[in-house]
């Protein structure tokens, strides 16, 4: 339903977005993750249509985006970072507003925009957007890009303004639209957020894609190259001795708890050379590669 090939943006003279590939399927949830400035926004940007690549191209729905941007606009929707409204109109008339650009007639806009005011819980509310929350005015956002029953959704961290309950509604609306059939372009800086809602993801770092897949196989894809090494974890309840076992690569120690990095899964042998020595274990276990730890990792970077 997405795709990118070879997208690229650059602003005086630096790659904001480098050679982008990437592949989102139909009913899709994508989310697009990278610290700030890896250039997700500039991606949305290019795939809504609103700039111009400098090199390579974007397809939506099989429409490429620069040649024929209208197009596009008409199946998708689009939730910018930093949404913004007439702050003397209310909620209801700033969706009128922007309702009438789809050529919707009175009747079907009046219909449209009270369902959204209800699905995005806004109903009932007859304050200026201008005197709105943050989370409000995200809310608002999101029945705005919801207007055109869009095939495709882009959102661009659609959950830095809103309040707990709000992230919980907001999460429970993109798994009912997904369920519907919609694809979703979900960008974040925060693991946690994409993990909530998202099937697969794209990590993105300084405008480069770093991988692509479910977030087990980013994880497994990023995961240090130890080779086959097995990370086991070992937790006693006293100081952990020196273990010395000529399949461990690697240890990292920190007081009662320590990560082997072993050619093989030396778990008996650890446990009896601990048992040997009076060390009582509390856990011992095979660590999978954490895509919190992987994440990290690359922000560092
Ligand atoms: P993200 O959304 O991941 O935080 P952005 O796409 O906003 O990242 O920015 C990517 C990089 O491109 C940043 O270094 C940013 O400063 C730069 N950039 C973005 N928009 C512009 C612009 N209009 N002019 C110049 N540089 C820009």
């Amino acid at each position: 339903m997405i795709r990118t090939e070879n997208l690229t943006k650059v602003y005086n003279g630096k790659a904001a977005v480098d050679g982008l590939d990437l592949e989102v399927g139909e009913g899709d949830i994508f989310g697009f993750l990278g610290p700030n400035g890896a250039g997700k926004s500039t991606t949305i940007l290019m795939l809504t249509g609103m700039i111009e690549p400098t090199g390579g191209r974007c397809l939506v729905d099989g429409i490429e985006v620069a040649k024929d941007p209208l197009k596009v606009k008409e199946i998708i929707g689009y939730l910018p970072e930093d949404v913004g409204f007439y702050g003397n109109m209310t909620g209801e008339e700033n969706l009128d507003y922007f309702a009438r650009f789809y050529g919707m007639d009175a009747r079907k806009r009046k219909e449209r925009i009270a369902e959204l005011l209800e699905l995005v819980h806004l109903d009932g509310v007859a304050q200026k957007a201008g005197e709105y929350s943050r989370g409000m005015k995200q809310r608002l956002g999101l029945a705005q890009a919801l207007i055109n029953d869009p095939k495709v959704l882009f959102l661009d961290e659609p959950t830095a303004n809103l309040d707990p309950e709000g992230v919980r509604e907001y999460r429970e609306l993109v798994l009912a639209l997904a369920g519907e059939g919609k694809t979703v372009f979900v960008s974040s800086h925060i693991l946690s957020e994409v993990r909530a809602v998202c099937r697969t993801v794209g990590l993105l770092a300084k405008g480069k894609l770093v991988a692509q897949g479910t977030l087990d196989e980013v994880a497994r894809t990023l995961a240090p190259s130890d080779g086959d090494a097995v990370r086991i974890v070992v937790e006693t309840r006293e100081h952990l001795p020196a273990l010395e076992d000529p399949e461990i690569v690697a240890v990292e120690r920190n007081g009662n708890r320590a990560v082997f990095l072993a050619k093989t899964d030396i778990r008996d042998r650890l446990a009896a050379s601990l048992f040997s020595q009076g060390v009582h274990v509390r856990e011992m276990r095979i660590e999978e590669p954490d895509i919190e730890d992987v994440f990290m990792a690359i922000y560092r970077r």
